[in-house]
Formats: structure tokens, sequence, C-alpha cells
């Protein structure tokens, strides 16, 4: 389980972070869960997959019988990719069928739709899709925050959200369901995430309006809101001051681990669990009372 603070971590050269040069390195599995087949012959895409939130999410998918397509940034995140590729095939139950990890910037309309026919062409259909990926900067002014920053930011961020579920709503059946990975950010505002919490704001309203919207075509739209959780995203963009209280700002004091954000995941994902559940957000956060 994760603690409170962390020690300084290994240089980066930019983002996405990798994960395998981290310390402690992020846990994404717990040994004490146990599937029980709620994914059974579904077909997933989980963007930035290869680490962190996005990786646990593709185990415990993967565990719960789905097939996994995940996407990474090539160059960047090749190791993260291969060991997460590695782990997803010693999961997959029988009868799913083989993962595949697909190399894209999504910050670009025509890589979003390329994914999305990537993953029609390997597996013929799409039942799930977690827009998950982003970046991060920590800034203290926003006179830092100008207008290519800020237009960069959300475009992986928010863009490529809109620009999947577009794509991915034409090949989506009743019965399909989009999870977004918004923050605790959103809610409780963060002086040092300025671009960053206003692109996890964009990212709750943007789920709330497309729930209503596919409400008649019987496709749920819901949110995850982490709060602090131990992932290449933090050791990458805070500096060691922060990371040495990373943890300290909810209830429990600590940091969560992957592991402990992933099964919020399984249960929007699954029509057993959350067939009445759209244009909601589902808080694994530590213990921080948000309002919505
Ligand atoms: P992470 O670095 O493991 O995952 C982010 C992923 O985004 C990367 O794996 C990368 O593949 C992808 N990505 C970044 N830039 C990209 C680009 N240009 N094109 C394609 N993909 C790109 O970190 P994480 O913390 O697991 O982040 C996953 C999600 O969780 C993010 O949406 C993040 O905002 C959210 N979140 C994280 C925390 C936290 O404390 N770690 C808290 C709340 C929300």
């Amino acid at each position: 389980m994760a603690t409170t603070g962390f020690p300084p971590q290994p240089e980066q050269d930019g983002q996405p972070g990798k994960e395998y040069i981290m310390h402690p390195l992020p846990q994404s599995l717990n040994p004490d869960y146990k599937p029980s087949n709620k994914l059974l012959g579904k077909i997933a895409l989980v963007t930035g997959g290869d680490s962190g939130i996005g990786r646990a999410v593709s185990y415990y998918f993967t565990l719960e019988g789905a097939t996994v397509a995940f996407t990474y940034v090539k160059g960047q995140e090749d190791e993260d990719k291969d060991q997460t590729l590695k782990m997803i095939c010693k999961l997959k139950v029988e009868g799913a069928k083989d993962p595949i990890a697909i190399p894209t910037d999504l910050s670009y309309e025509e890589n979003c739709k390329r994914v999305v026919d990537e993953v029609i062409d390997v597996y013929g259909q799409i039942d799930i899709l977690v827009n998950n990926a982003a970046q991060q900067y920590y800034t203290t002014n926003i006179e830092d925050v100008d207008e290519n920053r800020l237009e960069r930011l959300f475009r992986i961020n928010v863009f490529s959200y809109f620009f999947l579920s577009r794509y991915a709503l034409k090949y989506m059946k009743r019965g399909s369901c989009i999870i977004n990975t918004a923050s605790l950010v959103a809610y409780a505002g963060n002086s040092v995430l300025l671009d960053y919490s206003s692109t996890k704001g964009a990212i709750v309203a943007f789920t709330r309006s497309l729930s209503l919207q596919l409400i008649e075509k019987g496709i749920r739209v819901n949110a995850v809101a982490p709060g602090p959780v131990w992932t290449p995203l933090e050791a990458v963009s805070l500096p060691p001051h922060e990371l040495a209280i990373f943890g300290s700002q909810v209830p429990m004091n600590r940091a969560a681990e992957p592991y402990e954000i992933a099964p919020a995941f399984v249960f929007l994902a699954c029509n057993v669990c959350a067939s009445y559940i759209t244009g909601q957000v589902v808080h694994p956060n530590g213990g921080t009372i948000v309002n919505a």
C-alpha cells in the first residue's frame, strides 16, 4: 500500500513518464482480488494502458474476461508497454483474444480515428472505451500557461476523449459504455495544477452531457475521479518537495496504488453492476467529500 510522501525520482526525458524506472514501483494488482467473469466476451479499448491507472484497469478488465487493446506512446513507453502486454497475456481467461498495444499520439483527431479502426480491424467490435490518457504540468503561476501549452494539454486530456468517443460510438451497441478518467482536482481545485485541473473539469461536464445524449441508445457514460495515485504522471511532473508530501492532502493521509482505483472501472463497465448508472462520477479519492 502506498504511503504519504515519496523520494525524489530519477530524471525523465519529458512526458509521458516511464513506470519501470520509478521507485518504489507502483502496484497494479491486488493478489486478494477475486474476479467473476464480469466482462466476459467484451472488447475494451484503454488509452494510456501501458502504465499507472490504465495498466491496472487493463489487468482487471483482463481478469474479468475482457479482451484488451491499449494505447501507448512509442519511443517513450516501450518498456512499460512490453511489461503490460506480457502480464495481460498471463492473466487472460480462456476464450479471450490476444491483447494488442497500439502506438499513437492521441493529440490529433486522425490518430484517434486510426486507433478505433485498428481495434475494429482486429476484433470487429468495441464494447468498452476507457478514455484515460493525460499529461500534467506543475505551475505556480498562470503566467506560465501560454497558448501552445494550453492547446497541447487540452488536445491530449480533452480532445482525445471527444474524438475517441466519436469514432468508437459508430461501432458501439446497446449495452456498451464509455468511462472517462477525471480527477479529484476537478472538484477540489489545485493551485499548482491550473491547466490540468481545468481539463479534468471539462471531462466531468463532457461525461454528464454525453451520457444524456446517449441514453436513448442504451450506452452508459460515466467517469472515475481518483485522488492522489502513485503513477508516472506524478513522478514525472511533481518537484521533490511536492513528492515528499504526495498523498497528505486527503483524509486517509496517503496516496493510492493503481490497483485501488481499477475496481471502480470494472464496476462501471459491468452491466450487471451498473446498468442504472450513467452520467455519474465514482470517487476513489481517499475520503475527500465532494459535492457531485
Ligand atoms: P500514467 O502516466 O501512467 O498514464 C497517463 C497515460 O497517458 C500514459 O500512459 C500515456 O500513454 C498517455 N499519454 C500521455 N500523453 C499522450 C499522448 N500525447 N498521446 C497518447 N497517449 C498519451 O499516469 P496515470 O496517473 O495513471 O494517469 C491516468 C489517468 O489518471 C489520467 O487521466 C490522469 O489525469 C488520471 N488521474 C491520475 C491521478 C494520479 O494521482 N496519478 C489522479 C487523478 C486522475
